[in-house]
């Protein structure tokens, strides 16, 4: 019997995923990456994302249509937005939250999977704590085997206006941080050399559990430990913070130990005050800056990243121009930039989507080449040293080349590099720069 999963997400969506493939394959069922030969098709998707939810209907209308032809299960899981969660449940033969994720093997039971795979709980055995996290006790089946997310926090308090997250995956939760640190030495023991600690919000990680859980802070100083304690060499991230919670200890937290690594990724969404208030991000320009600053002090090796919004509903040209103003000051190292558009479930989609898809286009232009233009001043200023990059993988668009990433998530293609280096760290000169990108030879 074979199973397949397909995944239309972000980050969180594939560690979901890696712990649903467990369970499944605990149940015996083997993975294939073909949906034709599969007899269980399962969807892991963001329902934030249109595009996504588009594929997910897209999907399942062609599965169902198989299902004239033979016998198919199939399943929808991952953030999903109530209205439709209610529309999946006419078209998917099964509908689940992550929560219910210890359930699985009995709900497939009764949609009518065969009665000799095993129907073990996957958590026989364990104890358990809190049903809203409970699915975090299973381990999961990573899809790489030098690269492993670890979700710390599940959910969102925040209620930015233009994002249905809080809706989709509920408000805060904290993974118990005995379990994070657990899982994050396991990797370290397997030779996992870079580990992204996961969540909506990581740097809110234990102010629902204020008192009974430490603080984001101390848990990087623990990991850091972990770093420290190791003969192995490995690159901790952590995605997504907030503004509102990036507290000083948490760069000094980064600064003290050299597993955690110096790249920062810190959304900023707007550089007008009056736009992050509508935005409900809940920070001041000055308060951003501020971080900036520390950064800078105290992680001068430090890449910075963000993620900007252009064309939010209401925003003029001044407003931009004060985004484009922030960028020019800031010059980030990478920025993913979207241009607006209402999120079904948010509280925004009430509002007007008043600046013309045009305008969007050309602020998203303005700002890319603000990007262009301070990335490659970084970039060449690397051109003639030697950095360690952990080599990810085949180039596909240049024989016997390698893809790879620097500390600070740069991306680099390595000349002349043999495929068995993929998965390990590798010094790197950098022998030219481009815009987003960097190129190198191995240092013999
Ligand atoms: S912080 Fe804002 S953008 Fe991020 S998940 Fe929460 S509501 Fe969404």
């Amino acid at each position: 019997m074979k199973c397949c999963i397909v995944t239309l997400g972000c980050q969180m969506n594939q560690s979901d995923s890696e712990r649903i493939r467990s369970v499944i394959e605990g149940m015996g069922y083997a993975m294939t990456k073909n949906e034709e030969e599969a007899d269980l098709i399962g969807v892991v998707a963001c329902s934030v994302r249109q595009k996504a939810i588009d594929k997910v209907y897209a999907k399942i209308h062609r599965w169902n249509r198989w299902k004239n032809d033979r016998p198919l299960i199939t399943f929808v899981s991952g953030c999903i937005l109530p209205a439709d969660e209610r529309k999946f449940l006419k078209l998917f033969d099964l509908v689940f939250r992550m929560n219910e994720l210890p359930e699985l093997p009995s709900m497939l039971q009764q949609c009518g999977i065969a009665t000799e795979y095993s129907l073990r709980h996957p958590l026989e055995g364990m104890e358990r704590q809190d049903e809203r996290t409970d699915f975090w006790l299973v381990d999961p089946a990573y899809s790489s085997a030098f690269e492993a997310y670890v979700p710390i926090q599940n959910g969102c308090d925040k209620f930015c206006t233009y994002c249905a997250v809080p809706y989709t995956r509920g408000r805060e939760v904290s993974r118990a941080s005995a379990d994070i640190l657990a899982e994050v030495q396991r990797l370290v023991d397997r030779g996992v050399k870079s580990i992204t600690l996961l969540g909506q919000n990581v740097n809110s990680y234990g102010l629902d559990k204020k008192g009974k859980e430490i603080s984001f802070a101390e848990l990087l100083c623990r990991v850091g430990e972990i770093g420290n304690a190791s003969d192995k060499d490995f690159w901790v991230y952590f995605t997504s913070p907030h503004p509102r919670d990036m507290t000083r200890d948490v760069i000094e937290a980064v600064a003290g130990y050299d597993c955690l690594a110096k790249q920062i990724h810190l959304p900023i969404q707007s550089g007008d005050e009056e736009v992050l208030r509508r935005m409900n991000r809940n920070h001041s320009m000055e308060a951003y800056l501020k971080i900036v600053s520390d950064i800078r002090e105290l992680l001068p090796t430090a890449t910075l990243f963000t993620d900007i919004i252009v064309g939010f509903s209401g925003e003029t040209e001044a407003q931009f121009a004060h985004t484009a103003a922030l960028m020019e000051k800031v010059e980030f190292n990478m920025a993913y930039i979207a241009k607006y558009s209402p999120r079904a479930g948010a509280r925004s989609a009430k509002w007007e989507d008043d600046v013309s898809p045009q305008e969007k286009s050309e602020r998203l232009a303005r700002l890319s080449e603000i990007l262009k233009r301070t990335s490659l001043a970084h970039n060449q200023a690397m051109v003639g040293k030697a950095f360690r990059v952990l080599l990810d993988g085949k180039d596909r668009r240049m024989e016997g080349a390698l893809t790879g990433r620097t500390e600070g998530k740069l991306p680099i293609r390595v000349l002349d590099a043999s495929e068995e280096l993929i998965g390990t760290f590798q010094e790197v000169e950098v022998t030219s720069a481009a815009e987003l990108s960097l190129t190198g030879r191995l240092v013999k």
